[in-house]
């Protein structure tokens, strides 16, 4: 069972989270929480702060980390015997925090571990309060630090996961725990590499982190806790009254997530797909709702061709016209390696004899990287773009579904560039500007969800 940030956000979210806890003992549940919402920005900003040198805005936001876990800690342990032992294991915690910090003000360089221990604050500090809140409340649980056993790399671009060194750990130290204990309490998004060094798996990481102890664990079942009732047909920020999906595929819901439904981690499907092992996106605030079941296969559609839109923004759109890129053809390799470099995706491309584009993340780098690469003519870069992406099984079976969308948002005034339908037959994405989201996202789930509904 993983719960998110939104989850765990304030004490009376932890006491639900506890309360869920306990209704699912039977089933021997591990747990991976993760910081609470809002906390894993905190400790970046104070990064950001140390490492400009601004010294009063990072002692603010340290305060502020500060308060938020005492404020929860005085809510929730007030006269009880562990109120003073949290308040020291923040107070130490917030202490290690300020010489992370201390140190990168003095030496004014960012270093990839200081980062990753620093930022795995945030897991430590909630980890810590749920465990206790689940003891206090007289569950027997038990606590492990997530660095025993999710065990990543040491790659500077982003530290990667090894299941098999993952699946040798935990399996070394959880099942005798389980046997003594009625549930188990560990962090998302902390790792560390065999030697022990601090690693994070990246920024919404704990999605990840529960799928791949849930794999390596052999679990029946990965659960998902989060805010929304399970995976919506679109982002509920841009459509309220989205509704829950029943089930979905691993490939929909990957994809889903690669373009933008930040309910799910993308790399959090891959473990569990291996393994064949469901993973349900479920409510923390509705328990009761049956949430998103997300399995291997599955022969039944749904009402609708198309089941959900996802969106992304801050993407830049590079066209490089030039009638030598036939002749360069490493060019591309080039280009993706120097962005995976600077740990950024590229999504779609296509390529002719004279003219490459491409679609990345923004980042402030490409100037650089283009000036490395032999385009032998002008690159226009564009940002303040989007990605929307319609995902369902049926998508690519139905080819007049592509040129009715195209249609449609063209009659809007929406025109989208560098369309793509990708081989996996179950989306079709296509280029925006970043101020047509909202206008482009509510027109093709009225088209394509809503007529469906009963
Ligand atoms: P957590 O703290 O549980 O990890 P996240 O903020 O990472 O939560 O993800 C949950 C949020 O994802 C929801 O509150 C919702 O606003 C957003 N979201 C975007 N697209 C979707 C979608 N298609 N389905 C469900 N939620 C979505
Ligand atoms: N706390 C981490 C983050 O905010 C990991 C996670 O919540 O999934 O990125
Ligand atoms: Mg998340």
């Amino acid at each position: 069972m993983k719960f998110g940030g939104t989850s765990v956000r304030n004490d009376q979210a932890m006491r639900n989270v506890a309360g869920i806890i306990r209704s699912s003992l039977s089933k021997k549940p591990v747990i991976v929480v993760s910081a609470l919402a809002g906390i894993t920005d905190l400790l970046e900003r104070s990064l950001g702060e140390a490492l400009q040198q601004d010294n009063r805005a990072m002692l603010a936001t340290v305060k502020k980390i500060r308060i938020r876990h005492t404020t929860m800690i005085d809510a929730l342990f007030e006269d009880t015997s562990s109120h003073e032992s949290m308040k020291y294991f923040i107070d130490s915690e917030i202490e290690k925090l300020r010489v992370l910090l201390g140190a990168l003000v003095t030496i004014r360089v960012d270093i990839p571990n200081l980062r990753h221990a620093a930022l795995s604050i945030g897991e430590m500090l909630s980890s810590r309060i749920l465990n206790a809140l689940l003891r206090e409340t007289g569950i027997d649980s038990a606590f492990v630090d997530a660095r025993e056993f999710m065990i990543t790399g040491d790659n500077e671009d982003g530290p990667a996961p090894i299941p098999d060194e993952i699946r040798k750990a935990a399996g070394a130290i959880f099942p005798p725990l389980m046997k003594k204990h009625e549930t188990v309490v560990t962090q998302g998004f902390v790792a560390a590499t065999l030697g022990g060094v601090p690693t994070t798996l990246g920024r919404n990481g704990s999605d990840h982190s529960a799928s791949l102890l849930g794999a390596a664990l052999g679990a029946r079942e990965i659960q998902i806790w989060t805010d929304v009732n399970g995976i919506l047909t679109a982002d509920p920020t841009i459509v309220p009254f989205a509704r829950p999906l029943d089930l979905m595929t691993f490939d929909e819901a990957c994809e889903l997530s690669y373009f933008g439904a930040r309910v799910l981690h993308p790399a959090a499907i891959q473990p569990a797909l291996k393994k064949g092992i469901p993973v349900r996106v479920l409510n923390s605030h509705h328990p009761e709702e049956s949430g998103t079941l997300i399995v291997d296969r599955s022969e039944e559609n749904g009402p609708s061709l198309i089941k959900s839109v996802a969106y992304k923004e801050n993407i830049t759109l590079i066209t490089i016209q030039s009638s030598s890129i036939f002749l360069a053809p490493d060019l591309l390799g080039r280009f993706l390696q120097e962005m995976a470099h600077y740990g950024k995706h590229v999504y779609a491309v296509n390529k002719s004899a004279t003219r490459l584009s491409l679609t990345i993340e923004n980042t402030t780098n490409i100037d650089r990287v283009l000036e490395k690469l032999p385009l032998g003519g002008e690159a226009r870069i564009e940002s303040e773009k989007a990605i929307v992406s319609v995902v369902g099984s049926d998508v690519q079976k139905n080819p007049q579904v592509t040129w009715q969308i195209l249609k449609l948002l063209h009659r809007a005034g929406i025109y989208p560039e560098l369309i793509s339908q990708n081989t996996s037959q179950i989306s079709f994405m296509f280029i925006i500007n970043q101020n047509d989201i909202k206008k482009t996202v509510r027109l093709l789930h009225k088209t394509y969800i809503e007529p469906h509904w009963t």
